[in-house]
């Protein structure tokens, strides 16, 4: 009990300090390593002449000087903009992530800032340009894919639109993993990104906050006979948060996504420790410092890890503790405002953890009763889903909670008694529906079904794109759509123009701003005045130039990194995004060996000279996708050696596809592979950026496929292949034999792939990729959309032949990709869901 009572103390002070702090924010800055009203050119010239005495033309150090200036310089905007939501005026919406795929801070930066030319001229009396100063800044890869990258589109957008909006994430030691390729396999390396520092981020020790851990609960009546509960004997780990700069595009906005890091709390407190407990102490320091060790990459199966847990659970309550006292500071314990004032986004189930835990907050550290507390969570929460496929659904052992989280686990079995209250009274007698309604999957081991805590406890469902909004409300959650009508929304995904358009692709924006003027910028939707130019000659030819120049210098990484000649003069076809199954990378390789086979049996009739990219890395461990890397590999080699067939194909497989080079790829790709297995993804974003760049899209309906489609039309688009009800009808009675037999092209490809011919020295390694497109099982019907796969790429070859056609169909893409700005996604959700201003 002296623990307990030391520790109940302590924890009152401390938020007595950070309350203090955050008053103290309010009229000082913590942010005060660099003078902010220096020009740019002063202080970095001061900056580079520090470090170049030092070492002359050490990149590096170029970088972190500029980096340096460029954050000195947004300092006084980014404390402006601090103080004005600090007043809390308008609605605050924390955007919850365990991913940020930021990528690169410093050329966004500039051109938010509008400090892109200074910069040049700054630079103009050392001996180095933005470019190469710009390729020292490793990525900050604190994502996965598609969803992080979403995170991060956001809040670019968010800072834009001028919305008060704050990201709230992890600052993972680790990134997501370098991928290398060594004798076609992917080998993982740990990615140090912090290794030279981080010039970016502002870390804020005296606004550390405490989170607990493990312990037990205890109750008690108070004197007007209620219950109250106390979880103590906890183990408490320090968040301490590293801020990052978001800058708005050119509108004096400074956003704020805050990253937290793990800490110990009392370092060494060895007066509490005789020797026997002195390790002991070490051990635990280590394991709260784990925590935010590393980013999970998703397997296929990441269930049941304790540390993603305790990250999920670590994530949510620094988030929700930090914006807990930021109301309070303005607003005092008067929560009647609370919901009106705050909304928090989670993206996807990972920071779910955070209903029961705002619960915990409001009713434990603030004093308000069930019904209140239930009241202001579930008018502030709104949950995004992700993925369709069951088996990615997050579910957390109850044992596992019971131990880690035991207040927690509490309220989640009181939120789940109470809401299978309202199930009964809708489905009256019906135990079936309780059950698979129920929060708890009972069972021999029972799990808390994360999604469904989400569900119940938000006022906003929604889904990335409309079709998979539809198969939400038709399938996963029809019970609850039935339920909740109204909880149900669409929000389709977007990628910030900023970034994947106006930064990746100078030479492109250049010339579209020479024709629009540059407010596209903000406003995507005017590209769609470029159809007007679709009969210019000249403007095609400086089009076509832009790609060619594009192609160029994409070429140039190619050849660098995969030792694989592209030729700018030949099509660029590119599928670069996670490797998975249903994201049918093993298709495209598919046709890869149909069109060599073509080549070398010399039946090139119609065909036009393509070179195959394919990029992107498998979780660690996801067997399958590691073979279709090799796979490709392994293909690409016998492709590239033959001269026979290298004027008509090449074929590479680009390492480590990340953020940065996603920048160089779509810029310069002519043709964009969308070709999930129609249903499964759930919209995709890579898709987008293509679009935006002019690539044309070879795609099935699938996710935000299909708007795209809707906006280009299918003059404009190549689709083909199975729709989502046509999978889902043929998978009772699935024969991939039978669509083998009736393509004599798919029969040839798989009886070269079983002789052996692309791993003679490793025989049998594709048996298992042979097997699964062989089986009945095959739930991503790999065979069932080769032919019609075949026939589209005869299509796009016909259609690249006549260049000048080809060109007006990429101006077109651009020009109908103005829907896809997240400026527009991120307007819905504001209106929709944030109610905010
Ligand atoms: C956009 C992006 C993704 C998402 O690509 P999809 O094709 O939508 O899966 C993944 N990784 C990176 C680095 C990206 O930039």
């Amino acid at each position: 009990m002296t623990v307990t009572k030391r520790k109940t103390r302590e924890k009152k002070s401390d938020t007595k300090v950070s309350k203090q702090a955050v008053k103290s924010e309010a009229v000082s800055n913590d942010h005060q390593d660099c003078d902010p009203c220096d020009s740019l050119d002063a202080t970095f010239k001061r900056q580079l002449q520090g470090v170049l005495s030092r070492d002359e033309n050490a990149t590096n150090d170029m970088y972190g000087a500029l980096a340096s200036a460029v954050k000195a310089n947004l300092l006084q905007q980014w404390r402006e903009t601090r103080l004005k939501d600090n007043q809390y005026q308008q609605k605050q919406v924390a955007y919850l992530s365990l991913e940020f795929l930021m990528g690169r801070t410093l050329g966004n930066a500039l051109l938010s800032l509008d400090l892109t030319t200074e910069t040049h001229e700054a630079l103009n009396s050392y001996a180095v340009d933005l470019e190469t100063l710009q390729e020292a800044e490793l990525d900050a890869g604190l994502g996965n894919g598609g969803l992080g990258r979403l995170a991060a589109c956001f809040l670019d957008s968010c800072a834009s639109l001028d919305l008060a909006v704050v990201g709230y994430g992890i600052r993972y030691e680790y990134g997501m993993f370098k991928q290398k390729v060594v004798d076609g396999y992917q080998i993982e390396q740990p990615d140090r990104w912090l290794r030279e520092g981080n010039p970016w981020e502002v870390r804020l020790a005296n606004h550390t906050i405490t989170v607990p851990f493990f312990g037990h609960t205890e109750s008690y009546v108070d004197l007007q006979g209620h219950r109250h509960y106390v979880w103590i004997d906890t183990q408490d780990v320090n968040a301490v948060p590293h801020d990052m700069p978001v800058p708005g595009y050119k509108n004096g906005r400074i956003n704020t996504l805050r990253l937290w890091k793990a800490e110990a709390t009392d370092d060494f407190d060895l007066a509490e420790f005789n020797d026997g407990d002195y390790t002991e102490a070490v051990a635990r320091k280590n394991m709260a410092e784990q925590i935010t060790m590393v980013l999970y990459p998703n397997d296929a199966s990441e269930n049941g890890k304790e540390l993603r847990l305790r990250q999920q659970y670590f994530l949510s309550s620094a988030s929700l503790q930090d914006i807990l006292l930021r109301y309070v500071a303005v607003h005092g314990s008067d929560f009647s405002r609370f919901s009106e004032l705050n909304a928090m986004q989670l993206n996807d189930t990972h920071p779910s953890i955070s209903v029961p835990e705002l619960m915990r907050l409001l009713m434990d550290s603030y004093g308000l009763d069930w019904d209140q507390a239930w009241e202001i969570t579930s008018s502030s929460v709104a949950y995004t889903n992700h993925t369709l496929l069951p088996e990615a659904l997050e579910r957390w052992p109850v044992r596992m909670l019971k131990h880690m989280l035991p207040r927690i686990l509490d309220i989640i079995y009181e939120i789940n008694a109470r809401y299978l209250e309202d199930v009964a009274h809708h489905w009256p007698g019906d135990n079936d529906k309780l059950a698979a309604m129920s929060v708890i999957e009972e069972g021999h081991e029972p799990h808390v079904r994360m999604a469904y805590l989400a569900i119940v406890a938000s006022f906003s469902v929604n889904g990335v794109a409309g079709l998979h909004t539809q198969l939400l409300k038709s399938g996963l959650f029809n019970d609850f759509y039935q339920l909740w009508p109204h909880k149900f929304n669409n929000k389709t995904n977007g990628v910030t123009p900023r970034r994947w358009l106006a930064h990746c692709n100078p030479r492109l924006a250049q010339l579209i701003t020479r024709r629009l003027g540059d407010s596209w910028v903000t406003d995507l939707t005017q590209l769609t005045a470029l159809n007007a130019f679709t009969d210019d000659k000249a403007f095609l030819k400086q089009w076509q130039s832009v790609k060619f120049d594009n192609k160029v210098d994409l070429a140039k990484l190619v050849a660098a990194e995969c030792e694989v000649e592209f030729d700018p003069k030949m099509m660029f076809d590119v599928q670069v995004k996670r490797i998975h199954e249903y994201k049918r990378q093993l298709l495209n390789i598919l046709h890869v060996i149909h069109l060599y086979q073509r080549i070398v049996a010399g039946d090139t009739q119609g065909m036009q000279p393509r070179c195959v990219l394919i990029g992107g890395k498998a979780a660690p461990g996801y067997a399958m996708a590691k073979q279709i890397i090799k796979l490709a590999n392994n293909v690409a080699h016998m492709v590239n050696s033959d001269p026979v067939v290298t004027p008509y194909l090449r074929f590479a497989f680009l390492p480590n596809y990340n953020v940065s080079a996603m920048e160089k790829i779509c810029p310069a790709t002519d043709l964009s592979e969308q070709i999930s297995t129609a249903g499964k993804e759930a919209s995709g974003t890579g898709n987008m950026k293509f679009m935006m760049n002019g690539a044309l899209t070879i795609g099935t309906l699938d996710g935000a496929n299909v708007e795209m489609l809707e906006e280009v039309g299918d003059d404009n688009f190549f689709l083909f292949g199975l729709n989502a009800d046509e999978v889902s009808q043929l998978k009772s009675h699935y024969n991939p034999h039978q669509y083998i037999q009736q393509s004599p092209a798919l029969k040839h490809v798989l009886e070269m792939l079983k002789s052996g011919h692309f791993n003679l020295v490793e025989p049998g390694i594709f048996d298992s990729i042979i097997a699964a497109i062989e089986d009945p099982y095959d739930q991503w019907m790999i065979a069932a959309d080769f032919d019609a796969y075949r026939v589209a790429q005869e299509n796009v070859a016909a259609a690249y032949a006549n260049q000048e056609h080809w060109t007006q169909m990429s101006i077109r893409n651009t020009a109908s990709s103005g829907r896809f700005s997240s400026d527009n996604t991120i307007s819905a959700y504001r209106d929709d869901i944030w109610f905010a201003k």
